[in-house]
């Protein structure tokens, strides 16, 4: 398969490591939006959350965890964006699911998850809150 990121866990080309296990493979993110950004992926290809198992998705959230932590112990960032991107609707580049660690300090002039809040419409809102209630199997 033609995956840049399976690419790197087979170690076909390189990247700089930061944490390996079983299941997980994590490396510097070679256009950092910020010091410090670094991408979590699964070793068993899977495009998107869909793909994936749920043991997998468990063990890049544990190990997404452990990093965030060194993340803060070794930069000391003010905050951390976790991002995950499923689909070219969402702004998936790299189809092999990646979790993202961006650190962040007040001012570093990033846009990413900055929003303006508008109200929504509440019964839209509950009905739409319904579906996806009685979709849960
Ligand atoms: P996304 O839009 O979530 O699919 O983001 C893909 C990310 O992968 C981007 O932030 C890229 O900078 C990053 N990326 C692409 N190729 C490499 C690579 N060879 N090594 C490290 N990061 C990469
Ligand atoms: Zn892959």
């Amino acid at each position: 398969m033609d995956c840049i990121f399976c690419k790197i866990v087979n170690n076909e080309i390189p990247s700089i490591k930061v944490y390996e296990d079983d299941r997980v493979f994590a490396f510097m993110d070679i256009n950092p939006l910020n010091e410090g950004h670094l991408l979590v992926i699964p070793k068993a290809h899977a495009a998107t959350i869909h793909e994936i198992s749920e043991a997998d998705f468990v063990a890049v959230t544990s190990a997404t965890h452990k990093l965030a932590t060194a993340v803060k112990k070794a930069l000391n960032p003010k905050g951390i964006n976790l991002m995950q991107l499923n689909g070219k609707a969402a702004n998936q580049v790299v189809p092999h699911l990646h979790v993202h660690i961006v650190p962040r300090w007040s001012g570093d002039g990033l846009t990413i998850c900055k929003w303006e809040l508008t109200a929504g419409d509440m019964e839209k809102i509950k009905a739409v809150g319904r579906q996806i209630e009685n979709a849960l199997t």
